[in-house]
C-alpha cells in the first residue's frame, strides 16, 4: 500500500515542496531521478551534488562537508557587476560602478582568489574591517584601479598599513567611523608624509529592518552624526587635508528585506554627498555599503529571511536615486561603490551532512506495553483511543492531556507502577497520532491540533554541529533552505526536526522555511540503512568563519568543485581541504598531543604492572588512543536502518 503512494510521487513535487525554484535563483533543481542538481552558471550545465559527495567520500572526505561551486561564485560576481553596468547604461549615468567585496563575509583564500579573478575586468575591489583583513587585502590587491575600502575600528598600526598601501599607489580609502579616528589619521599622515584618501561613514536616520537593523540610527555602533560630519570636515580643512576627503559611506545592516529602505537610505546619503561637494570637498565616491539580501525562503517578501526585490532592481534603484538627487543639486554624479558580501557569496556553497539515526517518541518502545493490572487512568486512555464516547477531536485531545498528567501525578505519589506509567505514555502518543492523522484529512484546524504535528515530529540525528557550521541559525534564528540531496522521487513521509551531535539541546534545527511564515518540521524520507544526505543551501556567507568549537567539533571537510569544460555535465574537484583532526582541536585549547599520549602511557603501564591489563592488551589500548588523535572530530558511524515500526494497525 505504502509503495503505491510512494511511486506516484514525482521529483517535480519535491522540487515544489522544498522550494528549489523559489530560493534557488535558477541554480538549483531536482532531476527526474530525484537528485538535486546545481547549475553553477544557470546555462543548462548541471552537476549532480550526490556525484560530488561520492567522489569526495572516495577521496576520504566524508560528510559533514562543505561543497563550494567555484563557477557559481564567479557567476555571482559577474552578475552583480554586469547588472550595475546595465543600470548605469540604462539610466544614462555618468559615473562608474566600483564594487568591493567585504572579506569578513568569507575570507577563505580560494573564495577571495576566485572573486578577484572574476572581478578583474570590472576593477572589483576589496573591503577590510580589521587589521588582519587589511593584511590580506593589501597583499592580494593587484591593480590600482581596484579600490580598497577600510572600515572598522582603527588603531595607529591599521592607519599606517593603509598609508603603506597609498605609498604603493593603491586607492586605499580610510573610512572614518568614529570622530577620534580623524585626529589619528591627520597625525599619522603628518608623521609619514603620506596623503590619505578619506571617507566618512554617516549615521543615517533611515533604519534597516530585519535581524541586522542596528547598523544605522542614533544608537548604531558606527558612523558620524550630522554634527560630527561637520566637525570632521573642519578638522580636515584645518589640517589642509580637504583634498583627501573622497568618499561618503553608509551601511544600514545586512540582509535588508525591503527595497523601500534601500531607496530611502540612498536618497538620504546622496543629500549628504551633494552637500559635501558643495562645501568644496573633491569627493568622487558614494559607498552604499552592504545589505543586498538573499531570498532564503524564496517568498519574495519583506520577511526577514527574504527580500522583496531582485539584484537588478537594487542596482537600478541605487543608480537612479543617486542620479536624481545629484541632478537636483546640480552636482556631478559620483562613482558608486557597494560592499555586497552576502549576496555575492551565499549561494556558492552548501553544507552536507548525513542522518544516522531516527528518534521516534512513540515507536521507540516497539510493542504496546501491557501492565498486569490496568490502572483506571490507563483504562480511561484506552477508551479515549477507541473513542467510545464519540467526542470531538479537540475534546479528546484535552481529555488525553489531562489523563496523561493525572498518570504522572499518580506515579509521583506512588499510586502507579512503572508498567502502568509506560502504558499511559504510549496510549497518549497513540491518541495524538490518531488525532493528527484525522486532522490531515479535514479542513480548518484549531491551533492546538495543528501543533500536534510539531509535537509528534521525529528527531533525525545528524552528524554535524550547528555551532560549527550554522552559527547564525543558532544565534539569530536565521533560516536556510534545507532538503535531502537524493530520493526526491519518493514521497517524504516522515515529519522531522534535525538534531546535531553536540551535547547541547540548542544544537538543533527546528524551524524551517515555508512560503507562509515558517514551519516547525521538515518532510523527510524514512531511513533505509543506506546513507541519507541532507543539504543546507546558501551557506557561503558568514557561516564558514563564525563557527566555534563547541564540544570540540572542528572544521568540516571541504571540496571545491569546477565545471569540466569538455564534458556536458562533468565536474572536477580541484581542491579538497581536510577538516580538523582531534589533535588539532585539542591543541587549540592548550593540550599537547604528545603530553596526553605520555600520560595515557604512564597509566596503562601502571595498570599493566598491577596486572589489571595484560602487556599485549596494554599495547593495543595505547595504539587505540594514539591513533584517534589523527581522526576527524565528527562521528565515524554508519547509518542505522529505519526506526522500528509498529505492526500496521
Ligand atoms: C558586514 C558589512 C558589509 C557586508 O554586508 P552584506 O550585507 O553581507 O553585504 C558591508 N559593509 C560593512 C561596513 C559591513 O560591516
Amino acid at each position: 500500500m505504502k509503495s503505491k503512494t510512494a511511486s506516484s510521487w514525482t521529483a517535480a513535487q519535491s522540487e515544489e515542496l522544498y522550494g528549489f525554484k523559489r530560493w534557488g535563483a535558477e541554480h538549483f533543481g531536482v532531476d527526474s531521478e530525484g537528485f538535486v542538481n546545481v547549475q553553477p552558471c544557470s546555462d543548462g550545465r548541471a552537476i549532480r551534488i550526490m556525484d560530488v559527495i561520492e567522489e569526495a567520500v572516495g577521496m576520504g572526505l566524508r560528510a559533514p562537508v562543505v561543497v563550494r561551486f567555484q563557477d557559481l561564485l564567479r557567476h555571482r560576481v559577474v552578475q552583480l557587476n554586469e547588472l550595475f553596468r546595465k543600470a548605469i547604461k540604462d539610466e544614462g549615468y555618468r559615473g562608474e560602478y566600483r564594487g568591493v567585496f567585504p572579506i569578513k563575509v568569507n575570507q577563505l583564500r580560494e573564495v577571495v582568489d576566485e572573486i578577484m579573478a572574476a572581478g578583474k575586468d570590472y576593477h572589483y575591489g576589496l573591503e577590510a574591517g580589521s587589521k588582519p583583513e587589511l593584511m590580506i587585502v593589501l597583499a592580494l590587491h593587484d591593480n590600482n584601479n581596484r579600490l580598497i575600502v577600510c572600515n572598522g575600528y582603527k588603531d595607529d598600526d591599521y592607519i599606517r598599513l593603509a598609508l603603506l598601501g597609498r605609498k604603493l599607489g593603491k586607492k586605499v580609502i580610510l573610512v572614518v567611523e568614529q570622530l577620534s579616528e580623524i585626529d589619528d589619521i591627520i597625525r599619522i599622515s603628518a608623521e609619514t608624509g603620506v596623503k590619505p584618501m578619506i571617507g566618512l561613514r554617516v549615521k543615517l536616520q533611515t533604519r534597516g529592518e530585519g535581524k541586522w537593523a542596528m547598523s544605522s540610527g542614533d544608537n548604531a555602533k558606527f558612523g558620524l552624526n550630522t554634527a560630527e560630519i561637520l566637525f570632521a570636515t573642519e578638522k580636515l580643512k584645518a589640517a589642509k587635508l580637504s583634498q583627501s576627503l573622497r568618499l561618503l559611506h553608509f551601511h544600514i545592516g545586512s540582509q535588508v528585506p525591503n527595497i523601500i529602505t534601500i531607496k530611502n537610505a540612498v536618497t538620504e546619503a546622496s543629500r549628504f554627498y551633494c552637500q559635501l561637494v558643495e562645501m568644496g570637498f573633491p569627493m568622487g565616491y558614494l559607498d552604499v555599503g552592504g545589505g543586498l539580501g538573499i531570498d532564503y525562503d524564496g517568498s519574495r517578501t519583506n520577511f526577514e529571511s527574504s527580500m522583496n526585490y531582485s539584484v537588478e532592481e537594487y542596482a537600478r534603484d541605487v543608480v537612479h536615486n543617486i542620479k536624481e538627487v545629484c541632478e537636483a543639486s546640480k552636482v556631478p554624479v559620483p562613482d558608486i561603490v557597494s560592499e555586497s558580501g552576502r549576496a555575492v557569496v551565499a549561494p556558492h556553497s552548501l553544507l552536507v551532512f548525513e542522518v544516522f539515526e531516527r528518534i521516534n517518541k512513540r515507536e521507540s518502545l516497539g510493542q504496546q506495553h501491557q501492565p498486569k493490572e490496568k490502572h483506571k487512568v490507563v483504562q480511561d486512555l484506552e477508551a479515549l483511543l477507541r473513542n467510545r464516547q464519540k467526542l470531538g477531536r479537540l475534546e479528546r485531545y484535552h481529555d488525553a492531556v489531562q489523563r496523561k498528567e493525572e498518570a504522572i501525578s499518580l506515579f509521583n505519589l506512588g499510586y502507579l507502577d512503572l508498567g502502568n506509567r509506560a502504558a499511559a505514555e504510549q496510549l497518549f502518543w497513540r491518541i495524538c497520532e490518531q488525532l493528527a492523522k484525522e486532522a490531515r484529512d479535514s479542513g480548518y484546524q484549531p491551533e492546538e491540533l495543528r501543533d500536534l504535528h510539531t509535537l509528534l515530529a521525529d528527531q533525525y540525528v545528524c552528524n554535524f554541529s550547528v555551532f560549527q557550521s550554522l552559527l547564525d541559525h543558532w544565534a539569530l534564528g536565521q533560516l536556510f533552505p534545507i532538503a535531502p540531496l537524493h530520493r526526491l522521487n519518493e514521497k517524504p513521509t516522515v515529519n522531522a526536526v534535525l538534531v546535531d551531535i553536540t551535547c547541547d539541546s540548542d544544537g538543533e534545527i527546528s524551524t524551517f522555511i515555508d512560503l507562509q511564515d515558517t514551519k516547525d518540521y521538515l518532510n523527510l524520507h524514512p531511513l533505509n540503512g543506506k546513507p541519507y544526505y541532507i543539504g543546507v543551501f546558501l551557506t557561503g556567507a558568514y557561516q564558514d568563519i563564525m563557527g566555534d568549537l563547541h564540544n570540540l567539533f572542528g572544521r568540516v571537510n571541504e571540496v571545491h568543485v569546477f565545471l569540466e569544460p569538455d564534458e556536458p555535465n562533468g565536474f572536477y574537484i580541484e581542491e579538497a581541504l581536510s577538516g580538523s583532526r582531534i589533535a588539532d582541536v585539542i591543541e587549540g585549547v592548550q593540550y599537547q598531543q604528545e603530553e596526553l599520549c605520555r600520560r595515557m602511557k604512564a597509566q596503562i603501564d601502571a595498570a599493566t604492572r598491577k596486572d589489571m591489563v595484560k602487556p599485549r592488551e596494554g599495547v593495543r589500548l595505547l595504539e587505540l588512543y594514539e591513533s584517534q588523535m589523527l581522526n576527524k572530530t565528527y562521528l565515524n558511524i554508519e547509518p542505522k536502518s529505519g526506526s522500528r515500526r509498529r505492526p500496521a494497525r
